[in-house]
């Protein structure tokens, strides 16, 4: 009997799984003023550094632990992506894995509910929240530890400590993690050879894994956005063998997958 056919599936998370990105949403959405500093600040401090510090300012200012989880429960994020993952795993065969620049709190907070009703209800505004059930999709998830202290301070770090040896990535990744060793260790870590590995992204970041992907592999890239221009300018001197295919909503993703 044939063994069965092993894929991989491996996502960024912002604006690739979720449609916004957590840690810009967040501030965006509880605190302007800091999200325009982080916008001014961003090319001086790397960029997890600048959101945990960015954090200690919101509680400084009594920005509950609440209020952020709230903000993660109604970030947009596609009903056709939560149909596209769903019925992907269950037919199985297929291991999903998460590389993202995000955090461990937000993207664990984000898998488990999902909006479906806000009743704006003077002085008591009314939400219905809803278990996506994506809780258990991934084998894992790759990305700056997070953790909630006891005053209700969200406390984040790179993955990769500042203090101790660095990665050696020359594609460009950011200090607090290179996706591409990440994805090389994830597979080394496994030890399975996938048949096909399939890898959804939007942004620059997203360049470095996907030029260690093989030519029986596709990179699923969302349009008009960083990665699409990387590989525009970049692909074939850096020598990109994967295919590649362009999406710009959760639809075709879902489109994609069913036809995997
Ligand atoms: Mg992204
Ligand atoms: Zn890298």
């Amino acid at each position: 009997m044939a063994s069965p056919k092993r894929k991989l599936v491996v996502f960024d998370f912002d604006w690739s799984m979720a449609d916004q990105d957590t840690d810009r949403w967040v501030f965006e959405v509880l605190a302007p003023d800091l999200r325009r500093k982080m916008k001014t600040l961003k090319d001086e401090i790397q960029w997890t550094d600048l959101v945990a510090q960015s954090l200690r300012e919101a509680h400084a200012r009594s920005i509950t632990k609440e209020q952020i989880i709230h903000t993660l429960e109604i970030m947009p994020y596609h009903p056709a992506m939560v149909r596209a993952v769903s019925s992907l795993k269950a037919r199985g065969e297929t291991t999903f894995l998460c590389l993202s620049n995000a955090n461990s709190v937000f993207i664990s907070t984000i898998l488990k509910v999902q909006l479906i009703g806000f009743f704006p209800i003077p002085k008591s505004d009314m939400v219905i929240i809803q278990s996506k059930g994506l809780q258990d999709l991934f084998e894992e998830i790759v990305t700056n530890p997070a953790e909630w202290d006891p005053s209700g301070l969200l406390k984040l770090r790179r993955r990769v400590d500042p203090s101790g040896p660095q990665h050696n990535c020359s594609v460009g990744c950011s200090p607090n993690m290179c996706k591409g060793e990440e994805l090389e260790a994830f597979l080394a870590r496994k030890g399975v050879e996938y048949d096909r590995i399939f890898y959804v992204g939007d942004g620059t970041n997203d360049f470095c894994p996907i030029l260690r992907l093989r030519s029986q592999d596709t990179v699923f890239c969302r349009s008009n956005r960083g990665l699409q221009k990387r590989i525009h300018k970049e692909g074939e001197e850096k020598g990109l063998k994967c295919k590649v295919e362009y999406w710009g909503g959760a639809w075709e993703i879902e489109e994609k997958f069913s036809q995997l």
